[in-house]
């Protein structure tokens, strides 16, 4: 779909791909495993990130003007931003450059 409009896409990231409880600390997936390994490898992507449910932290942190990374540096979901922006950013820099743009265009007119 994206490829229709013109939008690159540089990867997928599996959201919620587990759930942890807030209590014991337990995982579990429950949509499943390996979705997002799965649909990236279809597209010929990589899989950026997968993120776990928290229970509202991350958007309790987010809501409150300091991102994860800021906020909980160090744990398991910082990690996975950290990572998740760090394969962005890899991405970004093995994309080819356009600079088409930057150049006017050269005509070249011959007397005959
Ligand atoms: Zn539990």
């Amino acid at each position: 779909m994206f490829e229709k409009v013109s939008v690159p896409v540089l990867g997928v990231v599996e959201n919620m791909s587990t759930h942890v409880c807030s209590h014991c600390g337990h995982e579990d997936a429950l949509f499943g495993q390996g979705g997002g390994a799965r649909l990236a490898a279809e597209c010929g992507v990589a899989l950026l990130a997968r993120t776990a449910a928290r229970r509202g932290q991350v958007r309790a942190e987010s809501d409150q003007g300091r991102p994860t990374v800021l906020s909980a540096p160090g744990t398991a979901r910082a990690q996975a931003y950290e990572l998740m922006a760090r394969r962005v950013a890899g991405a970004l820099a093995r994309r080819p450059r356009d600079r088409a743009g930057a150049f006017p265009g050269i005509v070249v007119e011959t007397k005959s």
